[in-house]
């Protein structure tokens, strides 16, 4: 039809950066996109169904009385959650929703448990710092390693590439060796058979290097934390300075993580580890 070729003759006058803005502006999120789910402290009866409800443990209900209960009484472990919402639809008081936060990075492991009330701080502030980071014209490249992953957060690392995201115009790539690699981005559970290759993947790379643990499997073992065949997550095997959670995480809590860890200072101020023995702590 006429008008509609006409339409999309001016599609690039009228719109001409199809791009994403992210991290300049907040990351575009669909209604149904699944972020960690929120809690209502208010709502809560303290039945723990939430948290019987969990495939992975990752809320704890402390029991009224209890010496952590005076603080807290519910907490949510991000680097767990994968997003399922059993607890959401458990919940008899609607006192969890859905949410739809997925800037979730952080460098400390233990910063990624929420209480109840109590979230993170908002990414603003660091989404400023990293957007200075990402333009001071330093480029990073990545080395992507499947430790045991379903794929699901490689087709998330593979939409970075895509020419919305388009992660090359922050400075960072993808490379096909670990020699040319300034950081490992590693997916999956570290399964058995893996760690060697991983650990040896690792120390091929030049120095200074990152490791960013990419999902709740990367982090915890999410779902397969109990196996046999897998350590419940990379950080028996690999330094990890940044965790990015989700099941996958979105392309943006990718871009978040990656830029969390070209900010290099934050991790070492957060006494991650010491640099001076690469490969040698696992937590
Ligand atoms: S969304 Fe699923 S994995 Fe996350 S806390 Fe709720 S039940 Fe657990």
């Amino acid at each position: 039809m006429p008008l509609d070729i006409v339409r999309r003759l001016l599609a690039p006058i009228l719109d001409p950066v199809a791009t994403s803005s992210y991290p300049t502006e907040p990351p575009l999120l669909q209604p149904a996109t699944r972020g960690l789910p929120e809690m209502d402290p208010t709502l809560c009866a303290d039945d723990g169904a939430c948290a019987t409800a969990c495939p992975t443990g990752a809320i704890v209900v402390e029991a009224a009385g209890s010496e952590a209960a005076a603080a807290s009484t519910w907490s949510i472990d991000a680097g767990k959650c994968i997003f399922c919402n059993a607890c959401v639809l458990a919940c008899p008081n609607d006192a969890i929703r859905k949410g739809s936060r997925v800037e979730l990075a952080a460098a400390d492991r233990a910063a990624l448990v929420e209480r109840a009330g109590m979230p993170r701080t908002a990414p603003a502030e660091d989404r400023l710092r990293w957007r200075i980071a990402a333009r001071s014209g330093r480029s990073l490249h990545v080395r992507h390693l499947d430790s045991g992953s379903c794929n699901g957060c490689e087709w998330e690392i593979a939409a970075l590439l895509n020419p919305y995201h388009d992660i090359q115009r922050l400075g960072i790539d993808f490379v096909a060796s670990p020699r040319h690699a300034d950081l490992l981005l590693v997916t999956g559970v570290m399964t058995a058979n893996l760690a060697d290759a991983a650990r040896r993947t690792y120390e091929a790379m030049p120095e200074p290097r990152l490791v960013v643990a990419v999902g709740a499997c990367a982090i915890s073992g999410g779902l397969f934390a109990n196996s046999p065949a897998c350590a419940g997550g990379i950080s028996g095997a690999l330094p990890v300075d940044v965790f990015v959670p989700g099941c996958p995480p979105r392309p943006e809590a990718l871009i978040e993580g990656l830029l969390a860890a070209i900010e290099g200072p934050r991790a070492h101020s957060d006494g991650l580890r010491d640099r001076t023995r690469p490969g040698s702590v696992g937590r």
